[in-house]
């Protein structure tokens, strides 16, 4: 597979988001394998926010031939919100006063030409996978950092990784100097002692395990 084309590769970029370039070019090629790895089941993301990882995820989808679908409820994560370190203002519906990253995606995927491949799934995580029965080749969770979140999104996605698939997780820092520690406690450990999730590389905070 390709890498991210240059022009795509600029739109990521300049979109809002917490996605830098090296994890993203790693997390391409990640999911290039895993849909060589699995034939014909789509990928999913949880945690989309203005779309930037989802641009990286969704060319691969354009050149597997897959559907990715992105769940993420727009309203932002505990450390999105106002008075938190990454909240933007820019992202706030003046009506509502709630934020709404929504429309940011939106514009993103349009603009990278990839509304055939990535599909927008608006609501709570947990709500999605509790009805969710398709397999994915790959699965990337960077939703709510939060300890229940992270656990939510270990307990309702992970078991639908197909075998031979992949599953990404951003923000994972072992050592709490680094970062918030619910991603490593909640999601990476509980994977790698299921013993189902063996880890085949690591890029800044993102790790990438392949299932058996
Ligand atoms: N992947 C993005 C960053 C994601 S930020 C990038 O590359 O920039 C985390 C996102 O998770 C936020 O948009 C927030 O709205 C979403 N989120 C947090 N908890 C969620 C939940 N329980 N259900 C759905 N989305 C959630
Ligand atoms: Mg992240």
């Amino acid at each position: 597979m390709n890498p991210l084309p240059g022009a795509r590769r600029d739109l990521a970029l300049d979109t809002k988001g917490f996605m830098p370039a090296d994890e993203g070019d790693a997390l391409h090629a990640a999911a290039a394998d895993a849909t060589d790895a699995v034939d014909g089941a789509p990928m999913l993301e949880v945690g989309s926010y203005c779309g930037r990882s989802t641009i990286w995820l969704g060319d691969v989808a354009e050149q597997a031939g897959r559907l990715l679908f992105a769940v993420d409820h727009h309203r932002g994560s505990e450390e999105n919100q106002s008075g938190w370190e990454h909240h933007d203002n820019a992202v706030v519906d003046a009506r509502t006063g709630k934020m709404d990253t929504l429309l940011f995606f939106r514009a993103a995927i349009h603009d990278a030409g990839l509304e055939d491949s990535v599909i927008a799934l608006v609501g709570r995580s947990p709500l999605v996978a509790s009805v969710w029965t398709t397999p994915l080749s790959f699965l990337f969770i960077d939703g709510g950092h939060g300890e229940l979140p992270a656990r939510l999104d270990y307990e309702g996605w992970a078991r639908h990784v197909a075998p031979g698939g992949t599953l990404a997780i951003h923000d994972v820092f072992p050592d709490p100097a680094d970062g918030g520690r619910p991603p490593y406690e909640q999601i990476y450990l509980p994977a790698i002692q299921s013993g189902d999730f063996v880890e085949t590389s690591v890029t800044g905070s993102l790790r990438i395990l392949r299932r058996n």
